[in-house]
C-alpha cells in the first residue's frame, strides 16, 4: 500500500471506550493502517496496551492523543473520510476514493459518545456502513474490507516477534508455548 490511512477516534472514555477504542486501533493496524490518534480522556493504559502488540506482532502504527482534533484535520494532507450512519452508501464512497491518486493519505474518523457537527463539514466523505447504528469497530472493519481486501491480514509486519504463516492447529500451540516461555 502507497498511500498512509490513519484512524482519528473522536471523544475516548478512559473506562467505557477502554476496550473499544484498542479494538478500533487493532483492526485498523491489521489492515495496515498506520497512525492512529484520538481525542478525549488520555488514556495510558490502552496506549500501552496497543504498543505491546506492536511490540510483539511487529509494523509500523503510532499511537497519539490530541488535545483537539481540529487542527489535526485541517492540517490533514489527504482525504477525510468520517463514518456515521447518516452518511452515505460506502459503497460510492469506496467507488469515489479509488478514483483519486493511490498516493493521496486517508484519514479515517470515527466518532464516540458525541461528534461534534463540524465534523461532518470539515470532511470530504461522510459514509455509512449501512443505514442502522452499530459500532465503531464494525465500521472500520467493513470499510476496510471492502476498500483494501482481505490478503493484507494474511501477511506478517517487519520486525514481527512472532509469525503464524501456514500454521496448523499443532503448530500455533508450539508458537502459544513460546511465547509464554518469552514471557515468563
Ligand atoms: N452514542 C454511542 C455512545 O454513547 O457510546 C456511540 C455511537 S456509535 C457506536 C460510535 C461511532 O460508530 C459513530 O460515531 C460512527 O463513527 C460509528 N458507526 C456506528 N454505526 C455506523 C454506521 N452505520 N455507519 C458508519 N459508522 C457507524
Amino acid at each position: 500500500m502507497s498511500r498512509n490511512i490513519g484512524i482519528l477516534r473522536l471523544s475516548h472514555r478512559h473506562f467505557r471506550d477502554q476496550r473499544i477504542t484498542t479494538h478500533v486501533a487493532l483492526i485498523a493496524r491489521a489492515f495496515g493502517c498506520t497512525t492512529f490518534t484520538y481525542t478525549g480522556e488520555m488514556d495510558k493504559e490502552m496506549e500501552k496496551s496497543i504498543n505491546d502488540i506492536i511490540d510483539r506482532w511487529g509494523g509500523t502504527f503510532e499511537v497519539q492523543h490530541l488535545t483537539s482534533y481540529r487542527s489535526y484535520i485541517k492540517n490533514f494532507k489527504g482525504k477525510i473520510i468520517h463514518f456515521s450512519m447518516y452518511g452515505e452508501d460506502h459503497r460510492k464512497t469506496i467507488a469515489d476514493v479509488k478514483k483519486i491518486s493511490e498516493d493521496e493519505d486517508l484519514l479515517l474518523i470515527v466518532g464516540g459518545a458525541k461528534v461534534p457537527p463540524e465534523i461532518y463539514e470539515l470532511s470530504h466523505f461522510n459514509t455509512a456502513i449501512g443505514f442502522q447504528p452499530h459500532s465503531e469497530i464494525g465500521a472500520i472493519a467493513i470499510f476496510l474490507s471492502d476498500f483494501l481486501g482481505t490478503d493484507i491480514l494474511y501477511q506478517s509486519f517487519s520486525g514481527s516477534k512472532i509469525s503464524l504463516e501456514n500454521n496448523t492447529k499443532a503448530n500455533r500451540s508450539i508458537i502459544r508455548q513460546q511465547e509464554i516461555k518469552d514471557d515468563a
